[in-house]
Formats: structure tokens, C-alpha cells, sequence
């Protein structure tokens, strides 16, 4: 059973991997819950109806319902960018 669920882990790391790769060439993030196509909110967040999101900071999780996602302007050298933020309420 626990060499199962290693082997288990293993193949979903591999997947998440190979996903990864995937997504950089064709700029698209595919959902590792339910395989599905994520829209893109802004740039470098992504959603899925399934509920599972994408933050180019920090990679997939789950969203919850207290989590409001926002731009924030932030000085980055002499430029001002807009990145994605996750607010609590
Ligand atoms: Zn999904």
C-alpha cells in the first residue's frame, strides 16, 4: 500500500513536470485536477472551473471562497507592473 501511494506521488510530480514544460512552449496552463483548458484572469493567474487556480509565483492551489484576486501596481526598477495579488477578505 505505502509503495503505491509513493509511486502515486511520483507519477503526479512527473505529470506536474511535464505539464510545466507543455505550458512554457505553448504559453497555456492545463488543470492537473480535471485536465481542462484554465482561463486566464490576468497575466500570470489562471483559474479552473474545477476550482484548482495558477499564480506564476507560486504554481497551482486550490481556491477558496475567502480569496479575491486582484492587480496590484508595483515598482519593479524604474517600471511600474501590474501583478497578480490574492486577497483575504
Ligand atoms: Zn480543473
Amino acid at each position: 500500500m505505502r509503495r503505491e501511494r509513493k509511486k502515486d506521488i511520483i507519477e503526479r510530480k512527473y505529470w506536474l513536470e511535464r505539464i510545466d514544460a507543455v505550458e512554457n512552449k505553448n504559453n497555456k496552463r492545463i488543470c492537473p485536477n480535471c485536465g481542462r483548458k484554465m482561463k486566464q484572469q490576468f497575466i500570470g493567474l489562471k483559474h479552473c472551473k474545477c476550482g484548482m487556480s495558477w499564480k506564476k509565483d507560486i504554481g497551482y492551489f486550490e481556491r477558496t471562497g475567502d480569496m479575491v484576486f486582484a492587480l496590484e501596481r508595483r515598482k519593479c526598477g524604474k517600471k511600474w507592473k501590474q501583478v497578480p495579488v490574492i486577497r483575504y477578505k
